[in-house]
Formats: C-alpha cells, structure tokens, sequence
C-alpha cells in the first residue's frame, strides 16, 4: 500500500473504532449509523483510495471543488452528498453529481434543485438544514432554516417532482442557546425529526456530527456522521 492508502486506512479504523464504541455505549447497532466522509479541499486520489478501503458515502461543500472531483470519480460506487451553501446559479452543476443535498434551507433552492432534477431526469434527495442557532422565522449564520421554517419547506420538497424527501441535518451551532452542548442540540435535532416523520415517514435520515462531536451525535440518534479531519488530517485551507 502506498503511505497515504496506510495513513487514511488508520485514522479510517479508528473513526469506525469511535462509531462502534458510541453506537455500543448508545445500545444501538452499528449499522444503524452510516459514515460520510467529507472530502472537500483534498483531491480526487483520495476519494479513490478512500472508496478502495470501504468508503461509500462521501460529502463536498464547494461546487467548484466537487464538481471535477467527482467527475474524475465517475466510475466509483459512492454516493455524493452535497453539505455546503448553495447558490441557486450553482443547482445545474450540483445536480449532475449530487445524490443527496443535505444544505436545503429556502424555498427558492428548492424550486431550482426540482427543475434542474427533472431537466437531468436524476431524482435528487433532500434534507432540510436546521439552524438551531437561528430566531424562530431566521436563517443560521451557516446556512439553515429555524426549527419553525422546517414543516412549510419539507412539505415543498415532498410535492416537487424530481426531488425527495430523506431527512435533517444541523451542525452544531457555535452561538446561541446550543452554543458547547452538542447532546442538547442533537437531542432537539432527533425531536424535530420526530415531529418531521409525523407527516413524512420515509424521511428518516438525521445528518449530525463531525469529527468533534460524533459521539454525542450517535448518542442522540443520528444516522449519519459527516467526518472530515478524523479521516483525512486537518485541511490545508479553510473549507
Ligand atoms: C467540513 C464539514 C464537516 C466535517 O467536519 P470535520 O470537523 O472536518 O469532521 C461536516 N459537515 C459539514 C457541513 C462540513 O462543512
């Protein structure tokens, strides 16, 4: 194996070591919690050593990153969750690669995101961004609606054609009441989720976690875990 197949091997067990351990101590199965990778700012090399060592999920923030990244990955089993902000004028370039968009959080996005789904005949899945630091009708600093913007744009996403609609994700705000208590600010998360399968039950992904806090986010239900750093070291720039 080559240095860095060895080096991301390691912190790649020991990422699945933390997750068996939380999911263990939780009482839940391992398999109930899927592990994205977050890719963004390292090269398409690692996407493809990471998919030789297991990896399927993986996850990009910037549209001008991913889309050559995953256009050089094209042959690869992964599923592409897009995490980042987005701009409507970046929705074509994002569908063509995009499994998932877990960064919704306007109905204008969603608008954008369904006609561009139906126009590359892809079917596009949807999780509505909480932002748990945001006021009542606000959106987050990072991006996210409020907790109280969620039921009007997940019934959206539910009657658009070429979308559907998977779930939550939040990151755990760095303001705010949440502010260092990412159990409480998962725990809310699942709560919302509840109240979100009431009316749409096949929406059951609950996107939290990174390589900070992913224990906290297996402790409080999360089904997904979005790890950067733990896997692929400390990125070289912001991303
Ligand atoms: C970068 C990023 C992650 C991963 O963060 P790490 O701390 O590197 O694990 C997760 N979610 C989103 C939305 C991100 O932008």
């Amino acid at each position: 194996m080559t240095d860095r197949k060895d080096e991301l091997a390691a912190n790649l067990a020991k990422v699945e070591d933390r997750i068996a351990a939380a999911c263990a101590a939780a009482g839940r199965p391992r398999e109930e919690v899927t592990l994205i990778v977050v890719t963004k700012t390292y090269p398409a090399s690692d996407v493809r050593v990471l998919s030789e060592l297991g990896v399927r999920h993986v996850a990009e923030n910037r549209d001008q990153d991913a889309a050559p990244k995953a256009a050089e990955c094209s042959d690869l089993p992964l599923v592409w969750h897009f995490v980042g902000q987005l701009q409507t004028n970046k929705v074509r370039s994002v569908v063509g690669y995009a499994d998932l968009v877990q960064s919704v959080d306007r109905s204008r996005l969603v608008t954008a995101l369904s006609k561009e789904a139906v126009r590359q005949e892809r079917e596009v899945g949807c999780l509505i961004q909480v932002a748990l630091d945001a006021g009542e009708s606000q959106r987050g600093e990072r991006g996210g609606v409020a907790p109280g913007g969620i039921e009007e744009l997940a019934d959206l996403v539910a009657k658009s054609p070429g979308l559907r609609l998977a779930g939550l994700m939040t990151v755990a705000p760095l303001t705010g009441e949440y502010a260092g208590r990412q159990q409480a600010a998962f725990g809310r998360l699942m709560d919302l989720s509840t109240d979100l399968r009431r009316a749409h039950p096949a929406a059951n992904m609950v996107s939290a976690g990174m390589s900070a806090d992913l224990e906290e986010a297996v402790a409080a239900g999360a089904t997904h875990v979005r790890v950067g750093t733990a896997v692929l070291g400390v990125r070289p720039r912001l991303g």
